[in-house]
């Protein structure tokens, strides 16, 4: 920054460009639960399609139980018929008894049907549980990496952000007093940009057209020129000046 002849000045530059930095890396830490949550979007859908599907399965298990329960019934109640036939004593008590059976027999049929069906939709229930399963997995997995990657670049930015306010608290001293009160002014009422380059005898902060003789002046960098119209503290950087 040897292109700035006022100390004062190069102090006002190096004291923005921190505090642009610190401001940058304090909204982008704010916005942290924000990432996280969207990255927890794909994980979250998994798992409650998981949680679904284990539903459905749970549910299926249940009805699979009540099942067995009536096909138990069912099959006491027809023993029980058939053990009542020695005593059968007319024709027509043994029709009437066999039609009883041939009933109970039906019924217990329809049921291991009912079970069998059941069974089968319980395997493919069962095949869908642990690919979702599997996907939960997966989504963690994603979810866990990208976190860990994401705080540890949080974690460097918050390093950063000490050393900026380090090198701040060794700046701040050297600086001229009442400049610092304007620029922290200036900070507050420009939405945190007191001191802007010019460009093509433009004020980067507000956009407007200098005069010709300001815009001679502020490329000396020797004093400290407010822009017209903003207001804005401005300094000039040469074109072949990487930073
Ligand atoms: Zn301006």
């Amino acid at each position: 920054m040897d292109f700035i002849v006022n100390v004062q000045l190069k102090f006002l530059v190096q004291l923005q460009e921190k505090d642009s930095q610190i401001s940058e890396i304090i909204e982008k830490q704010k916005n942290l639960p924000n990432i996280i949550a969207s990255l927890k979007v794909n994980l979250d859908k998994a798992q409650k399609d998981f949680a679904e599907e284990a539903q459905d399965y749970d549910n299926s298990a249940k009805e699979r139980r009540s099942l067995e329960g009536l096909l138990q019934d069912a099959e006491s109640k027809v023993k029980k018929l058939k053990e009542r036939i020695p005593e059968i004593k007319t024709n027509k008590e043994y029709q009437a008894l066999l039609k009883e059976v041939s009933a109970a027999e039906q019924e217990k049929s329809d049921i291991e049907e009912k079970i069998l069906i059941l069974l089968e939709k319980m395997d493919d229930l069962k095949d869908r549980r642990a690919e979702k399963g599997k996907i939960v997995k997966e989504e963690e997995t994603s979810f866990t990496k990208e976190k860990e990657k994401i705080e540890k670049d949080f974690n460097q930015l918050s390093e950063i952000l000490r050393e900026l306010e380090s090198q701040k608290t060794h700046l701040l001293p050297q600086m001229d007093s009442k400049l610092l009160a304007e620029y922290n002014r200036l900070i507050s009422r420009r939405k945190g940009v007191a001191v802007v380059r010019v460009q093509n005898e433009h004020c980067l902060g507000c956009h407007m057209r200098l005069p010709p003789q300001v815009f001679t002046e502020i490329k000396k960098n020797e004093k400290i020129i407010y822009c017209l119209n903003c207001k804005r503290i401005l300094y000039w950087k040469p074109q072949n000046i990487v930073s």
